[in-house]
């Protein structure tokens, strides 16, 4: 049986779903809803009766479920309206623009019985899931400092994203996977965090931000986002005492290395810079030549993990046809939530913000 499925707010990501649903047996799109009339077009251009507003589809059709793909401030009410009326909810992230409101959707989705599960799809990229087998499976032994990064140098999308009344700025956006993805991979409690965010381009909602976490386990880790950043630094890098895994951009598959040898000869002093050292001797065979690594040094593969993002879609269908449980939880996507309410404390105080009880216990 197709469940019938209305998609709300038909801009890139309703267009996004819609595609990606078409590829799923199990659900059939059978209305969208957009304030806008030329995207109300462009929806009855693809074949779909489109609506203005959510209570009027859902007047019109029988649907099971309703997607959610509207600036970041309207989640809440549509969520609500959805759920209420005794649908199925899935959500674009992030899931709301407050803890306090994601909380209440929680409640009504237990209250009614239905699903509501928020799309954190960069879950499923490739760079994620590489770094995150480097760290299960200790290639590089045991990590202790994560970088987790996205740089752009093209500022804020001139649209909804630079408003504050619509859940704008960089932490509800990027920060939402980055956070979402660090959690998991961590399976320790966050003790604290420090952050600051950057307002370098003078608007009203914040353009990047750096949040430091430190871990139960002694983990440490950077999440950085930049919007004005021209020499973009690596999506990723995971340190531990003796190896290293770093992922450049979305278009190179990274680099990992491995100390080859147990017992080493001390490093000899060269000249660096104005001085000398011997500490920070790069592992070369050529001082002159920084790419031709000496032999104490092992380059592994990165690891490829078989993926595919449209999981999300198939296991809301799992939970719904099969009593599943998500593939993403709400306690999972409260805590994440949580953590970056911390980030604008900390930022706002300039502080430290220790968690007790600590933001990602394992349980959630
Ligand atoms: P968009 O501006 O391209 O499209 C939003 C659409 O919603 C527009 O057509 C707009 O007219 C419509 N809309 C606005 N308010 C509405 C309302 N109250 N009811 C019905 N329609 C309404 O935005 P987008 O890039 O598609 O982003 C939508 C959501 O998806 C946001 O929450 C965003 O954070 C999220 N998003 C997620 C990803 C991801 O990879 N998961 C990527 C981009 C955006």
């Amino acid at each position: 049986m197709k469940h019938p499925l209305v998609i709300v707010g038909y801009g890139t990501m309703g267009d996004y779903h819609r595609r990606k649903l078409e590829t799923i047996d199990g659900f059939e799109v059978v209305a969208i809803v957009d304030i806008d009339e030329e995207a109300r077009r462009a929806g009855e251009a693809d074949g779909f009766a489109a609506y203005a507003t959510l209570p009027e589809a859902l007047a019109g059709h029988e649907a099971d479920f309703v997607l959610i793909a509207t600036p970041n401030d309207s989640h809440h009410e549509l969520a609500m309206t959805a759920l209420t009326a005794g649908k199925n909810v899935l959500c674009e992230k992030p899931a709301m623009v407050t803890s306090a409101e994601l909380t209440e959707v929680i409640a009504e989705a237990a209250r009614v019985g239905k699903l509501f599960m928020v799309h954190q799809n960069r879950r499923w990229d490739p760079d994620y899931l590489a770094m995150k087998a480097i760290y299960d499976q200790g290639v590089i032994g045991p990590v202790n400092y994560i970088e987790t990064r996205v740089h752009g140098s093209r500022g804020i999308p001139a649209d909804w994203r630079t408003k504050k009344v619509n859940g704008g700025g960089m932490l509800l956006d990027w920060g939402v996977h980055l956070v979402d993805r660090l959690l998991l991979m961590v399976d320790s409690p966050v003790v604290d965090l420090y952050a600051s965010l950057s307002y370098a381009l003078g608007q009203e909602v914040d353009d990047g931000f750096k949040a430091y976490l430190t871990f139960a386990n002694g983990v440490t880790a950077l999440v950085d986002v930049s919007t004005t950043s021209y020499l973009p630094l690596p999506l990723w890098v995971l340190q531990a005492n003796r190896g290293s895994a770093v992922i450049e951009n979305w278009s190179t598959p990274g680099r990992v290395l491995r100390l080859g040898v147990e017992e080493e000869a001390d490093a000899q002093p060269i000249q660096a810079g104005a001085g000398m050292t011997k500490t920070m001797a790069p592992r070369v065979k050529d001082y002159s030549n920084s790419y031709k690594l000496d032999d104490s040094l092992e380059s592994l593969p990165v690891p490829v993990v078989e993926a595919d993002v449209c999981d999300f879609y198939r296991s809301a269908l799992a939970v719904v046809d099969g009593g599943a449980a998500p593939v993403i939880t709400n306690a999972q996507v409260l805590r994440t939530m949580r953590l970056l309410e911390a980030c604008v404390q900390s930022h706002e105080q300039r502080e430290v913000v220790h968690f007790e009880p600590a933001v990602n216990e394992p349980s959630a």
